[in-house]
């Protein structure tokens, strides 16, 4: 196995689908192709895949976004089901030994999970993002990654958000205050 892991964040219905709670719209929708190309490389070459999936619990009062946002990726629902064509990746390769269903509760994939854990017991040292959304769940994940002292990739064509400025702002951030390599 490599000494790199691709974070695959929140491709769900609830953040892509036309009818999701939380959507991204059409900019999620049009990563689709490329989010599953690169999941599928990292997957075949035997590289630690991790989907870091948002859950939340119906009528959570305590979770800071239930104050910010509409209920979404609600646990037990079709809106954390992944979208499109990376579902059916998934469902494919979901037993390999090198895939794993990564629960988060927050919006870094760092955030409460043992991901950091389970990276540094595998050896990597370069986590490559894709996912949405860029300036929100992505760049905190970005940001964690950074503070932990791993190398990042983002891949540019494969990360997207319904604000288009929040997206660009948090392309340039990536590289110039994260040494991130935006590819
Ligand atoms: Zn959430």
């Amino acid at each position: 196995m490599g000494k790199r892991a691709l974070i695959n964040v929140d491709y769900t219905y609830d953040f892509v689908a036309d009818g999701g709670a939380l959507t991204c719209g059409v900019p999620g929708q049009e990563i689709e192709e490329k989010i599953t190309a690169i999941t599928k490389e990292f997957m075949e070459a035997g590289d630690y895949t991790v989907f870091a999936i948002d859950v939340h619990d119906e009528g959570d009062e305590c979770h800071p976004e239930t104050a910010l946002y509409p209920p979404h990726n609600i646990r037990g629902t079709k809106g954390r089901d992944l979208y499109g064509s990376l579902k059916a990746l998934y469902e494919e390769k979901k037993d390999k030994d090198n895939v794993l269903y990564l629960d988060k509760t927050r919006y870094s994939a760092f955030a409460g999970t043992d991901l950091e854990i389970k990276l540094r017991e595998r050896g990597i040292e370069e986590v490559h993002l894709v996912g949405v959304c860029t300036d929100i769940c992505v760049l905190h994940s970005a940001v964690d990654a950074y503070n932990k002292g791993f190398k990042i990739v983002i891949h540019r064509d494969a990360v997207a958000s319904f604000n288009l400025a929040g997206h660009d702002w948090a392309l340039g951030h990536f590289e110039s205050a994260l040494g991130a390599k935006v590819v």
